[in-house]
Order: structure tokens, then C-alpha cells, then sequence
């Protein structure tokens, strides 16, 4: 069989394993595990506290620091209420278009690069190739916060690393990071006419709000003057705003939704300290003087670090050199790129398909863009093989 053609048979198989995010990995990483095994990997299969979630991390050629990772999520976003033409998890081929949830986003990436562990085992390479294959990146990047913990403290760890989400095969070398939370506030309802009786959640909540606004016109003055984003600076978002039932009840309970997104991690530390210092210190003492026990959570839903474009970038340098790119382009979704290089390596965002197809019905990968990945992944085998 061909290159691709043994590659399209691992997608089929990748496809047909549903591994939404709410469900478990396990089976798809076992899977994975194996054919990287018969390949001639060292496979590690990392289980989460839960049992149900699983990252996979194989290496090939020399047990040593350095080298680089491929890197991709095993799991798709869900299928419902979306108007497919097809089973969504029995990959279909019409013309050189291949069909199914994930193809794009991204098991075709992880299909590419499990067709290439026969080459790279092949070679005599003289820094070694790892794979990280993770579980729920679409609901906050959860698997590879806890590779990165892992991988931070380990000597043998990879210097580099290609995120292989789809950028029609273009390099990506910054995006924003995405932090979503979910604030609780929990009063004491009462009758309209007797607001000092009561603990007015949702009182509490718009200053809250009134607040985040305010930090976010003081995050347009930290813009940071080479950056390329757009906007520039770090944005908030009130995503979702609730509370009470009538004009004249005080509502004793509250919700905000909100985003940011920032462009340099300090500002996203600097947002949660005001923000979480003005809760604690401001309005919780406040709510308490009338009820001990109102409250306000956080929750976090979601803290997707982002990819700082860098002055050096050796992930960049190969990966142009491999496909020809002259140039990098940031993006306005997040990836797994960011943690990786909050634990020291340089990283790029590089793979194949549209993102203009992923998280859609009938989403499906171009064949052209597989061979342009597996070409990139042999050129990679001969550069890790070449030099020193
Ligand atoms: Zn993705």
C-alpha cells in the first residue's frame, strides 16, 4: 500500500473510535499504543485520575534530552444537532475529500504521523522523535496540562514540538490564550421593599461585571507594543449574565460567564488577581455582614494558555525548512501550543486540513493535505538523521 493509503485506513480506524469529549479515550489510546508499538516505539499510556482518559507518549531513536514532539488531541468535538450526510464516525471517501468527525480536527494529523513510526524506526535517527497523543483538548486542554506537568520534570524531554492542528499545512506561531470562567454568587432573596433584609446576588454580580469592565480598558493600556494580534491588547468578554425573577424580589442567587483572552500570560495573572482580590476582599465581605454564609465560586471552565510568538523559534525554522512556508501566521484559535511552551520547548502550530471545516457537519480532510504532511514527516525523519 501506499503512504496513503495506509494512512487513510488508520484514519478509518481513528474515526470509527466516537471519542467526544465527554467520553472515555481509553480504547482509541490503546489502539494508537499498539500500532506505535509494532512500529517500534517506547509507548507510555498515561491514565487520568478517573481511569476513562488517557494521553499516550512514544518516543523513537535515542533516549536522550532533546529531539522533537508531534503533538495532537485524540478527542472531536460532538456530532448532535448537526445535519450530516453521512455517519459521522464511518469515514467516507468522495473524490479526494475524506468524510468523518475528527478528519480534520485532528486524526488526521495523528494518522499521519502513526503511518510515518515504520519510517522514523526505519532510520538510524540521531535525536529522537516523540508522539503526544492527549485527551480533551476541546474542553480546555485538560490532558496536555497533566502531559506538561509530567514532561516538565523529566531530563529526556523534547526541545521542540509541531501542534498538529489544521492549518491547511501552514505554519502558526502564535494565538491567544482562552480563559473561561463561571462566577456563583449566592445571596439571600427577600421581598423588593426590604433590600437591607436580603443579600442581592445580582446587585453583586453587575459590580463584579462593572469591575472586569474596568480592568478591560486598563488592559488596552498594556497592549504590548510589538504585538501582532488583533486586537492587540487582551480582550474580556461578558459572555453570560443571569439572576432573579421579578422587579420586586431580591434575587438571592446569580451567575456571570465570562471570557478572556489574553495575549501575554501576565496580563491573564494580572486580570485574576484584581478580579479575585475585589471578590474576596470588596464584595464577599460585604454580602457576609447580612449572611455568613453567601458566597461567591469561581469556577474555571477553561484556561487554554497562549502561544507567544517567539524572536527564535527552532520548531519554526525546521518546519519551514520541511515545507517551503516563508513566513508564520497567528491565529484566533487556541491549541495545546502554549502549554508546551510555558515548560521551555519551541513550538509551532503545523497540520493538515482547514480549520474552516473543523466542528462542522460533513467535516472531511483533503487527501493533498495528508501527503503534504507525511511529506513534511519523512523530511523530518532525514533531518533528525542528518544532523548532530
Ligand atoms: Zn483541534
Amino acid at each position: 500500500m501506499s503512504d496513503l493509503a495506509t494512512t487513510t485506513a488508520i484514519l478509518a480506524d481513528l474515526i470509527a473510535h466516537p471519542t467526544v469529549s465527554s467520553e472515555a479515550n481509553t480504547e482509541v489510546i490503546a489502539h494508537m499504543a499498539t500500532r506505535l508499538e509494532d512500529a517500534g516505539a517506547r509507548v507510555e499510556v498515561m491514565l487520568d485520575a478517573t481511569g476513562q482518559k488517557a494521553n499516550l507518549f512514544a518516543s523513537i531513536g535515542p533516549e536522550e534530552p532533546g529531539g522533537i514532539m508531534l503533538s495532537g488531541h485524540s478527542d472531536v468535538v460532538p456530532v448532535e444537532d448537526q445535519p450530516w450526510t453521512g455517519d459521522p464516525f464511518a469515514m467516507w471517501q468522495e473524490g479526494d475529500r475524506l468524510y468523518g468527525r475528527g478528519s480534520c480536527d485532528m486524526k488526521g494529523f495523528l494518522a499521519a504521523c502513526i503511518a510515518s513510526a515504520p519510517l522514523f524506526n526505519a532510520r538510524k535517527l540521531t535525536r529522537p522523535v516523540h508522539f503526544a497523543f492527549t485527551h480533551d483538548e476541546e474542553i480546555g486542554c485538560l490532558g496536555a496540562q497533566s502531559l506538561a506537568d509530567v514532561l516538565k520534570d523529566r531530563v529526556a524531554r523534547p526541545a521542540l514540538a509541531i501542534v498538529g492542528e489544521p492549518t491547511s499545512m501552514r505554519i502558526v506561531e502564535g494565538h491567544k490564550g482562552c480563559c473561561e470562567y463561571r462566577v456563583t454568587f449566592t445571596g439571600v432573596e427577600g421581598h423588593g421593599s426590604r433590600p437591607e433584609m436580603g443579600v442581592n446576588a445580582a446587585e453583586f454580580a453587575a459590580r463584579y461585571v462593572t469591575r472586569l469592565l474596568e480592568l478591560r480598558e486598563t488592559l488596552r493600556h498594556r497592549t504590548p507594543p510589538d504585538s501582532r494580534f488583533e486586537p492587540p491588547w487582551t480582550t474580556i468578554n461578558i459572555g453570560r449574565l443571569s439572576g432573579g425573577h421579578a422587579p420586586n424580589v431580591i434575587p438571592g442567587l446569580a451567575e456571570v460567564e465570562w471570557e478572556m483572552r489574553p495575549v501575554q500570560k501576565t496580563d491573564a495573572d494580572f486580570v485574576k488577581r484584581l478580579i479575585n482580590g475585589y471578590a474576596e476582599d470588596i464584595l464577599l465581605p460585604e454580602m457576609q455582614r447580612v449572611a455568613t454564609d453567601a458566597s461567591i465560586v469561581t469556577e474555571v471552565l477553561g484556561e487554554v494558555a497562549g502561544l507567544q510568538p517567539a524572536d527564535r523559534n527552532a520548531a519554526l525554522a525546521i518546519v519551514a525548512e520541511l515545507t517551503g512556508a516563508n513566513g508564520a501566521d497567528l491565529v484566533a484559535f487556541g491549541t495545546e501550543a502554549g502549554l508546551y511552551q510555558d515548560i521551555g520547548m519551541d513550538v509551532v502550530v503545523c497540520g493538515p486540513g482547514s480549520i474552516e471545516q473543523a466542528h462542522k457537519p460533513d467535516e472531511y480532510l483533503e487527501t493533498g493535505q495528508l501527503t503534504a504532511c507525511l511529506d513534511m514527516l519523512s523530511g523530518l525523519a532525514d533531518r533528525l538523521t542528518a544532523h548532530g
